[in-house]
């Protein structure tokens, strides 16, 4: 069995002791999930509110998607910008993605404030496409976002790609025709079936690191303002008119509004006092899959880079709503204590869907070989700079992810509570849209008026 060693957490340098909640507690904001979400959701409150805050979390800081994902900053939604339009119109997914693309400046933020020393690469990032349709597809995105230059994913088609005059007509100014050899070099392949390349905004990040040294950071910033537990287990949320209970390691914590960071399995329940059921509702929303990562190391000594592909069909790359399946492929520095300066070469793309969220455990869950066949038959067939033969694979990972069920983030109140809010639903894509999230629940919890978005809660019910 390939144990889950993730390179995330490999790299953490942590030394604080663990804090469980062991007599009662009480905060104005409780943030249940210490991944990057709640940790965000932490700093923007304590930033601009007066509030205290609690963060509980049952494990560890960092270990949960946090600490398994493929460490990729890229702020496309998994569900295809022309279909969300249609459930929310263009103004609201316009407004959406620059909202989105907004966590870049939050991040840099961040990390200034916090002088934190995880290092971020941003670059240009690609992907590949391999059939008209998919190229259709995002030309009929950047055709919804043409007014907002800043939104757009410049696109390269080869001639390849077949396309008559006429069919491209409608989208003059948003493609540039490119030799074939060229979107391959570009998306660094030797297979010849993709005919297209997206570029966009794109980096990466150890986003368990950043999250382990921003609880450092609000620990010794804010201490009398910020408390932290881990290995705090929330059992129940019980929501009363103005405040809620919550039960944790068979104590009270009471707090005055309750915000669930928590990737969307929280295996609890909750209890309205103030209105209808909650419950089920909640509980019945939210679908997991188990996403499979592997990597290797290799002194190659090249740049930092992000590149997702498409492929046809019956590659064993999975995906998720409308948006077709695909590998994405991360290189980036990685500090090893190796004489020589090496890049992680890492490829997601294979994941299963679970039923019971409750089941998985990321230490006893078995490694699928399948998945681990597809990201080694994916390299071997694709990568052209993976190396030849056997590929030294330092670690393999994998991780949950919480989609919800119109694929879109939940951020903001409970409409049937709003002591409780939520920053949870990673539909794939969560480390920007997180740090986003956070940012829009302080505004939130400041009591500031925000303006309708395709995050509110009521828009998934
Ligand atoms: C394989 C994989 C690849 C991914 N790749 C990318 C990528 O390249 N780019 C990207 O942007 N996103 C990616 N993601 C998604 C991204 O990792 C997450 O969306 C992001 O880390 C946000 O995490 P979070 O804080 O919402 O959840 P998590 O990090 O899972 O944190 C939630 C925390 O809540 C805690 N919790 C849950 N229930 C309770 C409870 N009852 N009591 C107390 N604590 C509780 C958990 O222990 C956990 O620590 C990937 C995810 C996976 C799994």
């Amino acid at each position: 069995m390939r144990p889950n060693n993730s390179p995330w957490l490999h790299q953490l340098k942590r030394q604080r002791p663990v804090a469980p909640v062991i007599g009662d507690v009480s905060a104005d904001v409780v943030i249940v999930g210490g991944g990057i979400a709640g940790l965000t959701t932490a700093y923007f409150t304590l930033k601009h509110t007066k509030h205290s805050v609690a963060l509980i979390e049952g494990g560890m800081v960092a270990h949960g998607a946090t600490g398994h994902n493929a460490g990729q900053m890229t702020s496309y939604f998994e569900k295809q910008i022309v279909n969300i339009a249609k459930d929310f119109g263009l103004d609201m997914v316009r407004e959406a993605q620059a909202h989105i693309d907004s966590a870049w400046d939050l991040l840099e933020e961040i990390c200034k404030d916090a002088r934190l020393s995880t290092p971020y690469y941003r670059f240009t990032g690609y992907a590949g496409l391999c059939s008209k349709e998919e190229i259709l597809l995002h030309l009929e995105n950047n055709y919804i976002l043409k007014d907002h230059p800043t939104l757009l994913e410049p696109l390269m088609i080869a001639p390849e790609a077949g396309f008559e005059v006429a069919e491209l007509q409608k989208y003059v100014g948003l493609y540039d025709i490119v030799p074939h050899d060229d979107i391959l070099e570009t998306l660094e392949t030797k297979n010849r079936t993709y005919i297209a390349a997206l570029s966009a905004k794109k980096g990466v990040m150890n986003s368990a690191l950043f999250t382990e040294e921003l609880a450092g950071f609000l620990l010794s910033q804010y201490v009398d303002r910020f408390v932290l537990h881990e290995e705090s287990f929330v059992e129940e949320v019980i929501l009363e008119k103005d405040h809620a209970m919550l039960k944790v390691n068979h104590h009270d914590v009471k707090a005055g509004r309750v915000v669930l960071c928590t990737n969307g399995f929280e295996k609890f329940s909750i209890i309205n006092h103030e209105g209808m059921d909650i419950d089920k509702r909640f509980h019945h929303s939210i679908s997991g899959t188990i996403g499979y990562m592997a990597g290797y190391l290799d002194a190659d000594g090249k740049p930092p880079v992000a590149i997702s592909y498409i492929p046809n069909a019956g590659t064993g790359a999975s995906g998720s709503y409308d948006s077709d399946p695909y590998f994405y492929m991360t290189r980036r520095p990685f500090e090893t204590d190796l004489e020589v300066a090496h890049n992680l070469i890492s490829v997601g793309g294979p994941d299963l869907p679970i039923e019971d969220t409750s089941v998985y455990s990321k230490d006893a869950h078995e490694y699928s070989e399948e998945a681990f066949a597809d990201i080694d038959g994916f390299l071997h067939s694709t990568y052209k700079n993976a190396p030849k033969g056997e590929i030294p694979y330092a670690f393999h990972w994998h991780g949950l992810m919480g989609y919800t069920p119109n694929g879109v983030r939940l951020v903001g109140e409970e409409p049937l509570n709003r002591v409780l809010l939520y920053n949870l639903g990673c539909n794939g894509v969560g480390i920007l849209p997180s740090i986003y999230g956070g940012s829009r629940i302080a505004h939130i919890l400041n009591g500031e008026i925000v303006p309708p978005s395709i995050f509110d809660p009521r828009s998934a019910q």
